[in-house]
C-alpha cells in the first residue's frame, strides 16, 4: 500500500496530520530510522561506538557483574571507546548470566529512562535468564516493530492474527482472542484493522478452523507451525486459507522451509529476528534476500570458536551488545545462535547483512493417534510444586510415543510425591498422560550443534 498517513490529534486537522504525543515519539523515533538506514557503513559504525561506549562506561559504573568480570580480565576503560575496544572485553554466555542473578542489574539506571520491569525468558533452551528493562527499552522495541511493517508496506486496515506460545488460559482454542487494533505498535499512530491471537498449544485441526473463521491478511507464527498446518491439510485434503503474508518468528527459517511454506500456502513468507533480551536484531531486506541488522538497536557480531570475528560468507556464533538497554545491559552476549554475514545489499542500505540464520529450533511432541502439536513447557508451572529444587536446567525427551524423559539439572531431588506432581503438570502441558521417567544430572549435555533445547522429540511422523 502507499504510505499511511497518520491519525490526527486535532480537530479539523487531518492532512497534514498533528499526531498525539506518544505517535510523535514513536514518529520521531522512525524518522530517525528512515535517515540512519541510508548511511554508510562507516557512518553508522560511528555513531553506534559512541552508544556503545555510554552503555559500556555506565555498565562498568553500575553493573556489578561488568565490574566484577572486567576487573578480573584486567580491563581498564580508556578514555575513547571504539568497536576495537569493545572487541577485547569478554563474552558472556546465556549459563554465566542467568548465574549473575541480581548483580546483572544496574544498581542506578537512569531515572529518566522511565520505571524499570523485569522479565524472564526461558527461550527454548529451559535456562530462564531474568533481565530488567526500561520504558526506553520497550519504545525501541515499538519502533522497530513498526519499521518492520513500514519496510514490508503492510496494510493496517487488514487483518492480523498470530499463533504464538502463550501460557494455559491465555487465548486458548477455540476462540482465541481478538483485539479492536494491532495494538501499541501501530495503534497509537495509524488506523488499523483487527487483530487476533490463538494460543499455540491448540491442535492443528483448532488452529485451522480458527484461521477459517478469522480469515486474516497477515498470519504470524512459528515456521514450525506452519509447516505442521500445511502438513495437516494435506493429510486431510484441506485447502488453507488465503492469506497475503506469512510472518515468521521465534525459530530458524531455512530456505526449504521458506520455499515449502510459500508453495504450500500460496503467501509471501517475511521472517523477523528478534530476542526477549535484546529486541529486534534483525529484519529482512524489503526488497532483496538477506536480514540487516537493525543496527540502531543492537552491535551483532559474528565470531568463531576463538571468539575472533568471521569473514563474511563464515558462518559463527552470535553476539549481542544491546544499545538502549540501561536497567540490564547486554555486553557481547552468547546468545546461543549462528549466522553469518553477506556482502552489503543493492538497496543501498548501510546496515550490515545477515545471510544465514541458524537459530534455535522447537520440536514438537508427537501423541499416540500420531497428531503432533507445540509442547507447553514451562518451568514456572511444571516445578512450581518443588521450588526448593533449583532446577538451572531441563531437557524434556521424548523417546518413543509412550516413552518421555525428564532430564534435570538441580540442586535437590524431589519426593516421591513431588515426582509426581512435576509428572502430571508436564502431563497437563503435553496435552496426554504419558509415561514420564526423569534423570538427574549436575549438567545437560548440548546437542551435536552446541543447542540446548527444551524438548527434543525423536519420534519420526
Ligand atoms: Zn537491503
Amino acid at each position: 500500500m502507499s504510505a499511511p498517513t497518520p491519525l490526527s490529534a486535532i480537530p479539523f486537522v487531518g492532512f497534514l496530520a498533528i499526531p498525539g504525543s506518544q505517535a510523535n515519539l514513536q514518529l520521531a523515533l522512525q524518522f530517525q530510522l528512515g535517515q540512519s538506514q541510508w548511511l554508510p557503513p562507516a557512518d553508522l559504525d560511528a555513531l553506534q561506538s559512541a552508544q556503545l561506549e555510554r552503555v559500556v562506561r555506565h555498565a562498568f559504573e553500575t553493573v556489578p557483574y561488568y565490574a566484577e568480570r572486567f576487573a578480573a580480565a584486567g580491563i581498564r576503560l580508556p578514555a575513547k571507546i571504539d568497536h576495537a575496544f569493545l572487541r577485547t572485553l569478554p563474552i558472556s554466555t546465556r549459563d554465566e548470566l542467568q548465574l549473575a542473578g541480581d548483580r546483572l542489574t544496574s544498581t542506578r539506571p537512569p531515572k529518566e529512562h522511565g520505571p524499570v520491569q523485569f522479565a524472564t525468558t526461558s527461550g527454548s533452551t529451559g535456562k530462564p535468564l531474568r533481565f530488567a528493562r526500561t520504558a526506553v527499552t520497550h519504545l525501541n522495541w515499538l519502533v522497530f516493530a513498526l519499521r518492520d511493517h513500514l519496510w514490508h508496506r503492510r496494510d493496517f486496515r487488514g487483518r492480523h492474527c498470530a499463533i504464538r506460545f502463550a501460557l494455559p488460559g491465555i487465548a486458548e482454542a477455540p476462540h482465541g482472542e481478538i483485539g479492536p487494533n494491532w495494538g501499541e505498535v501501530v495503534a497509537p499512530i495509524y488506523a488499523s484493522g483487527p487483530a487476533a491471537r490463538l494460543n499455540s498449544a491448540a491442535s492443528p485441526a483448532e488452529q485451522l478452523d480458527w484461521l477459517r473463521r478469522q480469515a486474516p491478511d497477515y498470519l504470524l507464527s512459528a515456521p514450525s507451525n506452519l509447516l505442521a498446518l500445511a502438513a495437516h491439510a494435506a493429510n486431510t485434503g484441506e485447502t488453507l486459507p488465503k492469506i497475503l503474508e506469512l510472518r515468521t518468528v521465534g525459530e530458524k527459517l531455512t530456505p526449504a522451509d521458506r520455499r515449502r511454506l510459500r508453495e504450500a500456502w500460496q503467501a509471501e513468507v517475511v521472517d523477523i529476528y528478534t530476542c526477549e533480551e535484546a529486541g529486534y536484531l534483525a529484519l529482512e531486506c524489503p526488497s532483496h534476500e538477506g536480514y540487516h541488522v537493525q543496527s540502531e538497536n543492537v552491535w551483532l557480531e559474528v565470531v568463531d570458536d576463538e571468539g575472533n570475528p568471521c569473514a563474511q560468507g563464515r558462518p559463527g556464533r552470535v553476539l549481542l551488545t544491546s544499545l538502549n538497554n540501561f536497567a540490564t545491559p547486554l555486553i557481547r552476549y552468547e546468545i546461543g545462535d549462528h549466522a553469518e554475514f553477506g556482502p552489503p545489499c543493492p538497496c543501498g542500505r548501510g546496515l550490515p547483512v545477515l545471510s544465514w540464520i541458524h537459530g534455535r529450533t522447537r520440536n514438537r511432541v508427537t501423541l499416540p493417534d500420531g497428531s503432533t502439536r507445540f509442547p507447553r513447557i514451562g518451568e514456572g508451572e511444571i516445578f512450581a510444586s518443588a521450588p526448593e529444587l533449583k532446577v538451572r536446567q531441563y531437557v524434556c525427551v521424548q523417546h518413543a510415543v509412550d516413552d518421555i524423559e525428564l532430564l534435570v539439572a538441580a540442586d535437590g531431588r524431589p519426593t516421591p510425591e513431588q515426582e509426581r506432581s512435576i509428572a502430571a503438570a508436564l502431563q497437563k502441558n503435553l496435552g496426554h498422560p504419558f509415561p514420564i521417567r526423569f534423570s538427574f544430572m549436575d549438567k545437560i549435555p548440548r546437542n551435536p550443534n552446541g543447542k540446548l533445547e527444551i524438548f527434543i522429540s525423536h519420534v519420526h511422523a
